[in-house]
């Protein structure tokens, strides 16, 4: 049977609320924690919960909560499951719920209200975490669906100190003919077809600044499920960007660029497609939520978004502004859920608009400069590191869209050459800033850098965007 978007959210929320949970609304993606950039699990805002600074009487908790993940803002559009932006589905419990009955709620939810057929499910366990693995066993999973998983994919912390613990992931094989299609194609593989679309985390410990993971005061449970995934799972789909809500927006993108999109192809203008698509819902819901375009911190992260959409945009050849419709589209798709979304579209609209007016003047001068660097090289010649960095330190050009254009025309460009003119720079400013200015821009400077690889983050620290030194 296919469910739309929002009867699985609802089907969710009923069925763990049936079973004691309390129902939480989303916290804001501004997470009510300052050692976190932005809202990026359902567990963030029950952080003193688990850290037993705060009880509750139910045996737990579900919600459905905004995430931004940064790290993933790479990928977005090259493959058919991760968003910029998404929603969390969780059920929650600090103390209340054993590993056990967590386990047979979400089979149960699975089998039972979604009707997931049992042999395309696939369940992951954390190396040292046998008991798990007897539970799933034990629930009458064979073994051939379950695999154990070393750190980066079954441990979770949500960021780099509070609460973590081993996990359990469940997985929908989506069928042999989609993604990599290598023989030894199995859950935790870099491709669409193991799509990952529940994870159990059990949450035991509280890593401290200086690494030590004592345990929790009680033995907790933190579960997410994605639930564009999981809208691509019942409506049939490879991608979650052909599933209910996003197909709006891929359809407006159509309309607006007169591209037509190709939903397994991956590169080219369908990927700008989806970036944008997606781009426009992290945009929306970020400002609507209170963040402004900025030159660090989450202001950083919306206005990479939002003008990275732009530059797609142009990338498809779309001439004026057009990020504002996909704003109103994202309303439309979204609004009944996210009534705040009405209420600050205006707010919204104007701060979009002015943002896209003043990176479109960006881009137009630093176009200039580049189209004619590139013009100036032989084929196949290297872009120059000096040039990279005056687009970036001149023009407020963003060293991503220096590589994109580049590559689109043939060229590659020196990021080692750019970094040591960034580092340069740095070091310049580093002479003129006292007290701990850099202190606080520093920490979000690791967190991103963290999340992002280096040739597009090395511009972060000390960099300039539209001339305004930071
Ligand atoms: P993946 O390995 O696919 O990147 P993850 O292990 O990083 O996912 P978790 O941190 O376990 O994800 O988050 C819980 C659930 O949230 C995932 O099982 C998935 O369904 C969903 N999810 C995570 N990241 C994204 C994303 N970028 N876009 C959409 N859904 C996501
Ligand atoms: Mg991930
Ligand atoms: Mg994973
Ligand atoms: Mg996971």
């Amino acid at each position: 049977p296919t469910m739309t978007t929002a009867e699985i959210r609802s089907a969710f929320l009923t069925f763990f609320e049936e079973r004691g949970c309390k129902l939480f609304p989303s916290s804001s993606l501004i997470p009510d924690d300052p050692s976190l950039l932005l809202a990026n699990a359902g567990m963030n805002q029950f952080k003193q919960y688990y850290q037993g600074k705060k009880t509750m009487k139910e045996i737990g908790a579900t919600s459905c909560q905004k995430c931004v993940r940064t790290n993933d803002i790479d990928i977005i559009g090259s493959d058919g499951r991760h968003a910029s932006f998404f929603e969390m589905l969780g059920n929650f419990s600090f103390g209340g719920v054993s590993k056990r009955q967590a386990c047979a709620w979400a089979l149960e939810l699975s089998t039972e209200v979604f009707h997931l057929p049992i042999e395309r499910l696939y369940f992951t366990v954390f190396t040292e975490d046998d008991e798990t693995y007897e539970i799933w066993r034990s629930l009458g999973i064979e073994e051939s669906h379950i695999s154990r998983l070393g750190e980066d994919d079954n441990f979770w912390a949500a960021g780099p100190t509070g609460p973590c613990g081993p996990c359990s992931e469940i997985y929908y094989d989506m069928g042999e003919d989609v993604g990599c299609g290598r023989p030894d194609c199995a859950p935790g593989c870099d491709c669409d077809r193991f799509l990952e679309y529940w994870n159990l985390v059990f949450t035991q410990f509280d890593r401290q600044e200086d690494g030590s993971m004592p345990e929790l005061p009680h033995r907790n449970l933190d579960t997410g499920m994605g639930l564009e995934r999981m809208s691509a799972i019942m409506q049939g789909k490879t991608s979650f960007f052909d599933s209910d809500v996003m197909q709006g927006l891929i359809k407006l993108g159509e309309d607006v660029t007169g591209v037509a999109y190709v939903s397994d192809d991956y590169t080219g203008p369908s990927r700008s497609l989806r970036i944008i698509a997606d781009h426009a819902r992290s945009v929306d819901f970020m400002i609507s939520d209170g963040i402004l375009p900025g030159n660090e911190g989450r202001g950083y992260v919306l206005r990479r978004l939002l003008r990275r959409a732009v530059f797609h945009g142009r990338l498809l050849g779309v001439e004026g502004p057009f990020l504002t419709r996909f704003i109103d589209e994202v309303n439309v798709l979204m609004g009944d859920a996210y009534p705040e979304l009405l209420k600050n579209a205006q707010l919204v609209r104007g701060i979009v608009a002015a943002e896209e007016e003043r990176f479109s003047k960006t881009l137009d001068t630093g176009r200039i400069y580049l189209d004619e660097a590139l013009d100036a090289l032989e084929e196949g010649a290297v872009l120059d590191g000096a040039a990279a960095f005056k687009l970036h330190d001149t023009f407020g050009f963003p060293i991503d869209l220096t590589v994109e254009i580049a590559e689109g025309a043939g060229h590659a460009v020196d990021i080692d050459g750019f970094n040591r003119e960034m580092e340069l720079q740095r070091e310049r400013a580093r002479a003129n800033v006292k007290g701990d200015a850099w202190g606080s821009f520093n920490d979000i400077w690791v967190e991103l850098s963290d999340a992002l690889p280096a040739t597009e983050f090395t511009g972060y620290d000390g960099c300039v965007l539209d001339g305004a030194r930071v």
